[in-house]
């Protein structure tokens, strides 16, 4: 008997190299192919404003290239166990597929599925596509995870090379009569009173299509001096591929593969080891984005938060300049150069003695690539309470920092060419009061 395949895409906004897809479409019954916007399933973070406006454009555009292939996209909104459930009664599905998610809630929701879709008599199938290796197949000598980066990209590039990427689909046979779908203006994923929105919109242009363009002209325009450039902020000479993997418009298989294939890679290709780390990370660690990693640093004896400095902060205007421009071109852009966001959480966490987890949740709020793993997992790297962090008494000196890698002034004059003159801290003192704060950590170890 015949019976649809239904696809759920969920961080795999793409057609190419996407094997639920694939394996959907090689069943050779009408395919439906469903979006859920999961704002409730328990544990689920609320998506903040900057990842709703990229995941509005997102889902435009896949409509668009769906139906240039002969499918829609049915777009539905809920608690994922029910709503994934309704949809595949609603369509008879006999088989569903997705590509894994890796998060602690994400995983609890989906094996909740699989099992009772398969107590249903139906097919369930999940494919690896967001990660270049599964979490579980990264081992020490030991059995356990990594946590440490050298030797875990040590291991992974020993492992059999990531798969090549798979064809996009030149055709989709799609379900004759649609199920019902949300109008996607419907969900109201974009500001309007106000509209903050007009530097994302002048920035970016979310989708497939630009993910795949941008991809070509960094190995063929950037790749070259990214080594050498990489850490400077005015140079634009990093990828910009960030919020395109956090949606998966682009998987990390076809970056592994074009850019291998490029000569003088391997610094760029470390850096999506780091987002493995990240994923490999929150995959054995999944309180990640609210505990610290190092358990010691739970006795870390936050001061009471001011609040003005937190706002200082989130607004540039710490009269730190190099700080102040990186805030600004986050708010306007929803982006950060990586140095500087190196920079403005060590200027919080140290400096301002704020909790890492007050500047991670501005980042998830204003970053278009807020992404549940590299977020967190950097906010403590550079608060020192990660794995493999950078040592807390390593505190960066902005202005030193400004020197090194802004030493011009490009972006600092860019992005903040009116910052207050008074520092809202004196840097010495911070730092020396910072460094007596981690004396009660060293104390607890
Ligand atoms: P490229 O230099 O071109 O790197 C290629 C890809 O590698 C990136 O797109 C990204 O997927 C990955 N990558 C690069 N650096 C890192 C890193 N340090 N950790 C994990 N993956 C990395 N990155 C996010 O994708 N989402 C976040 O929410 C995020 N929050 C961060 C918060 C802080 C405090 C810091 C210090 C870093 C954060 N990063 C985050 C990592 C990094 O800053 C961005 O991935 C990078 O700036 C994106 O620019 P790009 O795509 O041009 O990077």
């Amino acid at each position: 008997m015949s019976s649809a395949s239904l696809v759920w895409l969920r961080d795999d906004l793409r057609l190419a190299d996407n094997p639920a897809l694939r394996a959907a479409i090689d069943r050779n019954e009408p395919v439906v192919v469903l979006f859920i916007l999961d704002e409730e399933s328990p544990g689920f973070r609320p998506l903040g404003g900057a990842a709703r406006w990229w995941l509005h454009y997102s889902l435009a555009s896949l409509t668009e290239r769906l139906k240039s292939v002969g499918a829609s996209l049915v777009l539905r909104r809920g608690p994922a166990a029910r709503v994934l459930h309704e949809t595949v009664t609603d369509t008879d599905a006999g088989a569903v597929f997705w590509n894994r998610r890796y998060g602690g809630a994400e995983r609890a929701v989906d094996a909740a599925l699989k099992d009772a879709l398969r107590a249903e008599g139906r097919e369930v199938t999940s494919f690896a596509a967001s990660l270049l290796h599964e979490p579980w197949t990264v081992r020490t000598g030991g059995g356990t995870h990594f946590s440490v980066f050298t030797p875990f990209w040590r291991a992974c590039l020993a492992l059999p090379a990531p798969r090549a990427p798979l064809p996009e689909p030149r055709a989709i046979d799609g379900v004759r009569r649609s199920p019902a779908s949300d109008d996607l203006d419907d969900w109201k994923l974009l500001p309007t009173r106000p509209d903050w929105a007009e530097g994302l919109r002048e920035t970016w242009e979310p989708g497939e299509p630009a993910a795949r363009a941008r991809l070509r002209s960094f190995l063929t325009e950037d790749l070259a001096a990214y080594d050498d450039a990489r850490d400077v902020p005015s140079a634009g000479s990093t990828s910009m591929l960030s919020p395109r993997l956090r949606w998966g418009e682009i998987s990390p298989h076809t970056v592994w593969q074009e850019a291998i294939a490029a000569e003088g890679a391997g610094g760029f290709l470390s850096e999506l080891g780091w987002r493995e780390f990240a994923w490999h990370t929150a995959y054995h660690r999944p309180d990640l984005a609210t505990r610290n990693l190092r358990r010691e640093f739970d006795a870390f004896p936050w001061p009471r938060m001011k609040p003005t400095h937190l706002s200082a902060w989130q607004r540039g205007e710490t009269g730190i300049p190099f700080v102040d421009a990186g805030m600004r071109e986050l708010w306007r852009t929803g982006f950060m150069h990586n140095r500087v966001r190196m920079v403005a959480a060590s200027f919080l966490t140290k400096n301002l003695l704020i909790d890492w987890r007050h500047g991670e949740q501005w980042f998830w709020d204003t970053l278009v690539d807020a992404d549940g793993a590299n977020n967190p997992f950097n906010w403590q790297w550079v608060a020192g309470s990660g794995v493999d962090a950078a040592p807390y008494f390593r505190i960066f000196n902005p202005e030193l920092q400004a020197k090194k890698f802004d030493p011009q002034g490009l972006y600092t004059t860019q992005w903040a060419p009116d910052t207050p003159r008074t520092p809202i801290v004196d840097l010495g003192e911070t730092r020396k009061a910072a460094l007596a704060a981690y004396d009660i950590v060293k104390r607890v170890r």
